[in-house]
């Protein structure tokens, strides 16, 4: 019986063992000017500085199809916040949220999410505008803007 789930022509599968659970592995990480949280954005804009995605060496084939001028989705782990807290009473107005009801990067599972836009490729390094992330974040994922340049799957 064939495996319906194969590899399909063409498609590569990274030689390493697949965690049983959901544990993440960091990508990559993100290089950008913000040396502290005090000098981050509160979220990123396709004007704000070049920032740098230095993707791992073995991801690099993952990058096929990547143009730029396009637009992405940056996902990565603000590593530096705690992960305890319910609600918030953020610095901007004071007032007590809970934790899912904000976009803070204090979370149980503290992923952060941009859009930013693609200014070059070159080998493993992606050059991005629209990051709100320190120096030295780990990269999560890259995937296509949702409206982008995705290949539509056809119905089941
Ligand atoms: N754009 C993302 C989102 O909406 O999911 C993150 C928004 S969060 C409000 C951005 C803030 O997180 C920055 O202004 C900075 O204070 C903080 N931050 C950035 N990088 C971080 C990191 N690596 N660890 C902890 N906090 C970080």
């Amino acid at each position: 019986m064939t495996d319906k789930y194969a590899p399909r022509p063409g498609e590569t599968v990274l030689d390493a063992e697949v965690a049983p659970d959901a544990h993440v592995q960091f990508i990559g990480v993100i290089r950008t000017p913000f040396k502290t949280r005090d000098d981050c954005p509160r979220q990123g804009r396709f004007d704000g500085p070049e920032c740098r995605i230095e993707v791992e060496a073995r991801f690099v084939p993952a990058l096929q199809g990547l143009e730029p001028g396009k637009r992405l989705e940056i996902l990565y782990w603000l590593h530096q916040s705690r992960r305890d807290l319910l609600t918030q009473s953020p610095k901007s107005d004071g007032k007590t949220r809970g934790t899912f009801a904000l976009r803070s990067p204090v979370r149980p599972n503290p992923i952060g999410t941009s859009l930013v836009e693609l200014v070059a490729v070159d080998g493993a390094v992606l050059t991005v505008r629209g990051l709100d992330c320190l120096d030295g974040t780990p990269l999560l994922d890259i995937k296509p803007d949702r409206c982008g340049y995705s290949v539509q799957a056809p119905d089941k």
